[in-house]
């Protein structure tokens, strides 16, 4: 979409987006001006929390640090001209770490993304994203489960129920990110009702919880998927449970901030939400789609 294209007199807002201190691309400088170009009014930074095991894609300990000193001369920076909100997407790794751990709340950062990336090999120990390449998702569903797809979404949704249940984080991200390598239903069809019945079993406690569902458009941007994350079936029944939905891109690359923004916008509106919600000066509040 080019710029300066938005529906008139909505506040839009990105809350998910990464930066080269953990695996994105550009300054956060540079994510900045992007948002500034695209007519953002607000956006919030969230680089992935440091894992408890080794890997290649998130902040270190030192750059977590460095990331949340440096987060309010950055704010400053900008003043009037552009709203800038610290986060941090952490994941939930059952005995090893998740967004209810008191230390991702004395950083002084204004909003946590709950997100679940990846699925313990409980032979191995090995953690496998099904956010990485088609090789690590095959190996998951090869290895770890023997070729089975749907205890693979058994646990992925179960992971998920954890982390709501023990809460500590304001947006729960991309919750049907298992679908991310799902391209030509390779894995599994969402259409099959046992594939339903646990996302929207999620659902249902998500409703529960005090919690906003992000629609994120970061499987589109980088090529993966054909849809936002959740699929369109599951927003309506978002819809149906009250949910809150914020809108964020999951940008690595500030060309990214807005990505498919106002067909979102225009999805949420044919599902049947009437508003959605953003953060602004500490607090979530909620304003009309127009
Ligand atoms: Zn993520
Ligand atoms: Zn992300």
């Amino acid at each position: 979409m080019m710029p300066g294209l938005y529906h008139q007199y909505m506040i839009h807002s990105n809350y998910h987006s990464h930066f080269n201190l953990d695996d994105g691309y550009g300054e956060l400088s540079e994510y900045a001006e992007s948002a500034i170009e695209r007519d953002l009014d607000i956006i919030g930074i969230s680089p992935h929390a440091p894992l408890c095991y080794l890997n290649d894609w998130t902040l270190s300990e030192a750059g977590l640090n460095e990331y949340a000193a440096s987060m309010p001369g950055f704010k400053a920076e900008y003043g009037d001209k552009l709203e800038i909100y610290s986060g941090l997407e952490v994941d939930f790794i059952p005995g090893g770490m998740g967004p209810a751990d008191t230390k991702y709340h004395e950083l002084g950062l204004e909003y946590r993304i709950g997100s679940v990336h990846s699925i313990e090999d409980p032979e191995t120990g090995e953690h496998l994203s099904v956010d990485g390449p088609i090789a690590e998702m095959e190996l998951l569903h090869k290895r770890t489960f023997s070729n089975d797809i749907k205890p693979l979404v058994s646990r992925y949704f179960e992971l998920e129920i954890e982390m709501l249940e023990l809460g500590g984080f304001d947006i729960l991200g991309h919750c049907d990110l298992v679908k991310k390598r799902n391209v030509n239903n390779r894995f599994f069809n969402q259409d099959e009702k046992w594939y339903r019945n646990e996302a929207m079993q999620m659902l249902e406690i998500a409703a529960g919880k005090d919690v906003i569902v992000e629609v994120n458009t970061g499987g589109l941007s980088r090529g993966a998927t054909i849809e936002v994350y959740p699929s369109k079936w599951m927003l309506e029944r978002c819809h149906e449970l009250n949910i809150p939905l914020t809108l964020s891109s999951d940008a690595h690359n500030p060309d990214h901030i807005d990505y498919h923004f106002a067909e979102s916008l225009d999805l949420l509106k044919l599902v049947g939400y009437g508003e959605i919600y953003f953060f602004s000066k500490g607090e979530w509040r909620s304003q009309p789609i127009l």
